[in-house]
């Protein structure tokens, strides 16, 4: 990927990491074409870009063959990530890591483009290997709950090598671990928009099972600064991008009740079925290949979030007082 002026798809652009990264590419001077089928997605994403003159956005299902243009660079960030809303979406969310990721890589094909695809710590199940290297082949169940996310990304993840392989495609495969920050849906059911809202609101905080699973949480710009460098890397194998800190849900549920001032108690709710127990990226590779570091700690990172959780919090409450009315 050069440096400047190139026209950009970025699918997945109203979501989460899409949004972030559409401002990232615009800010280093290119020409974004977002597309977002609005399922997960959400257009306050990308209201601060309406006014943009290099950023287009079109409302999209990349499950259909679609045509943005000449594009020198995709990436594909379509997919619903939350497992409340992937398991929702079951069908929809096997489809995008199918059919739309072979639409997606058929444009890059077309036009000789660069494309970099969000894979997932996913890939790695419920882990038999701790901490998680690329080439750990993985735990996954493929008939479980979680089977519709996991293997539609393990599915990706081959279409993505096979396109490289057989049609010359210029790839990267970013495994990506949980990320947050601000813009994450914060009604998403996810371990970070849960405990925030609910320590906002001081409600119980829910923790499933007792707690002692662990995540390695990164921040939303440590994300986006891995998945830029990868991009202009030459490096077609799957990258882990995640900060190599790892919490017990419990610890994450005391810096969430630390950073936010909280005084709420711990609400015992049982393990989700295939819950991974444990979950850490090995980075030795991305700080090899791409002289990638996180640099933003957990209480940081939450406390950078903070103002968007307590905006969308308030929101809530005066959207459903005036519904009370
Ligand atoms: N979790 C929790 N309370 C919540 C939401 C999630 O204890 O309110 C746990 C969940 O069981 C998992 C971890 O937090 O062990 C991370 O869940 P999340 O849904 O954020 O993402 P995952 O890493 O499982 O994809």
């Amino acid at each position: 990927m050069q440096t400047k002026n190139m026209r950009i798809l970025v699918t997945g652009a109203a979501g989460f990491l899409g949004s972030h990264l559409c401002d990232a590419l615009l800010a280093e001077g290119h020409t974004v074409v977002g597309v977002d089928n609005l399922s997960t997605g959400s257009l306050a994403n990308l209201e601060h870009l309406r006014a943009e003159p290099r950023f287009d956005f079109r409302e999209q299902d990349i499950c259909l063959p679609f045509e943005p243009g000449a594009v020198n660079f995709v990436f594909n960030f379509a997919s619903p990530a939350s497992p409340v809303d992937y398991m929702n979406l079951g069908i929809e969310t096997l489809r995008v890591g199918s059919e739309g990721t072979r639409n997606a890589l058929e444009i890059a094909s077309r036009y000789g483009a660069g494309f970099l695809h969000a894979s997932t710590s996913e890939c790695y199940g419920d882990p038999k290997v701790h901490p998680q290297s690329e080439d750990y082949w993985g735990h996954v169940n493929p008939i479980g709950p979680r089977s519709v996310y996991d293997e539609a990304k393990r599915f990706s993840e081959a279409l993505v090598m096979a396109y490289h392989r057989y049609r010359g495609v210029d790839t990267r495969l970013v495994r990506i671990f949980n990320t947050y920050g601000p813009r994450l849906q914060f009604n998403d059911g996810r371990v970070i928009s849960n405990l925030m809202t609910q320590a906002l609101r001081g409600e119980d905080l829910t923790v499933y099972g007792d707690g002692s699973q662990t995540r390695s949480f990164c921040y939303v710009s440590d994300e986006i600064d891995g998945i830029l460098r990868l991009a202009r890397s030459n490096e077609h194998l799957p990258v882990n991008i995640g900060n190599p800190i790892e919490w017990t849900i419990l610890e994450c549920a005391q810096e969430v009740l630390a950073v936010t001032g909280a005084t709420c108690q711990i609400r015992y709710q049982p393990l989700p079925t295939d819950d991974p127990l444990q979950r850490r990226p090995d980075i030795t590779r991305a700080r090899t290949l791409l002289g990638w570091e996180p640099k933003i700690d957990l209480h940081t990172g939450l406390s950078l979030s903070l103002p968007y959780f307590q905006q969308s919090v308030s929101a809530t409450a005066v959207q459903s007082s005036s519904r009370d009315q």
